[in-house]
């Protein structure tokens, strides 16, 4: 059995050829034109879908089903993408316009939800369930498979974790609500900690990891600086993570979660830095010690985004 997974990003769309085991036989990308309208995007993935099978020697009918991962919010019963940040979709039927090109089984997935499929399937989560990937990024998304199925709310707006509220009259998200857990334990989140804490330290080694310009901090630069030993960095991480670690522990309390894996590039941290003292914030601040929640980082990168598309016909 194979399937198509498209992984539609804010610059690039790729498509992938994927088999029943979660393996990616073939992959072909392309940049986004932003002056797309909503049906040229459509009819564009469509072809794009065609190609990477045609690029595997699949005939169509090879084909099980097309899964298709956005960022914002999808309603795969109806086959409609509500709403997607920065792009041309807005209440766009995408099902109807894809299928005017290539008439197959289509099936939308909010990214997130793509990134835990892929990673339940086929990287650090397979065989656990309930499983939940949490991607730092700009925000934090998420994703929950619970007895084999994607979990996501009654209309599609489930799992929204980078919401959990997790500092009364906290920090201003961008959703409206104070003290968000995206504004304390996402990539955004730990360059602005970075950057505050450089104001207060001018002989860290922060500024001459972003050579003195504080626009140039990235989220791996807390990082390199605790690794050279500087307090500032130090003291940036121990903010951070002990803001990470309240979710995280939120979601083994009220889930119990076979697993969390962590995506997005702040995974990719030493383990001794991020992994280690989280796993040790979380322990302490989960309900049932007797049967604590793996927090594992996710192994697919990239590619659990198509992975997790392409079998989200089984998922839903
Ligand atoms: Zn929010």
């Amino acid at each position: 059995m194979y399937y198509i997974g498209i992984d539609v990003g804010g610059t690039n769309l790729v498509a992938g050829l994927v088999d029943e085991k979660g393996h990616i036989l073939d992959k072909v990308s392309h940049p986004v034109d932003k002056n797309m309208t909503a049906e040229e995007l459509c009819a564009e993935l469509a072809r794009l879908a065609q190609k990477v099978c045609e690029m595997g020697a699949m005939e169509y009918s090879q084909i099980e089903a097309v899964g298709v991962g956005l960022p914002g919010l999808v309603d795969n019963e109806t086959g409609v993408v509500i709403r997607t940040p920065n792009m041309a979709f807005e209440n766009t039927p995408f099902r109807e316009l894809f299928q005017q090109v290539w008439d197959i089984p289509v099936f939308l997935g909010n990214d997130a939800n793509c990134a835990a499929i892929g990673e339940y399937w086929a990287g650090a989560a397979k065989g656990c369930d309930p499983a939940v990937v949490v991607t730092l990024g700009t925000g934090i998304g998420g994703g929950l498979v619970a007895g084999g199925k994607l979990f996501t709310g009654y209309a599609n707006s489930g799992m929204e974790v980078g919401h959990m509220i997790i500092k009364p009259n906290g920090v201003l998200c961008g959703c409206g609500n104070r003290g968000c857990w995206e504004q304390y334990g996402s990539a955004t989140a730990l360059i602005r900690l970075t950057q505050l804490e450089m104001e207060r330290s001018k002989d860290s080694v922060l500024w001459e990891l972003c050579e003195g310009d504080r626009f140039k901090v990235q989220g791996r630069t807390a990082f390199q600086g605790a690794r050279l030993g500087d307090l500032a960095a130090k003291r940036v991480l121990a903010t951070y993570l002990q803001g990470l670690s309240i979710g995280l522990i939120n979601l083994i309390n009220v889930l119990q979660p076979e697993i969390i894996c962590l995506g997005g590039g702040i995974s990719n941290a030493e383990d001794d830095l991020l992994l280690d003292p989280l796993r040790e914030l979380v322990r302490q601040g989960s309900f049932d010690k007797s049967a604590p929640t793996r927090l594992e980082k996710a192994s697919l990168g990239n590619d659990a985004g198509v992975v997790g598309a392409a079998l989200l016909c089984n998922m839903v």
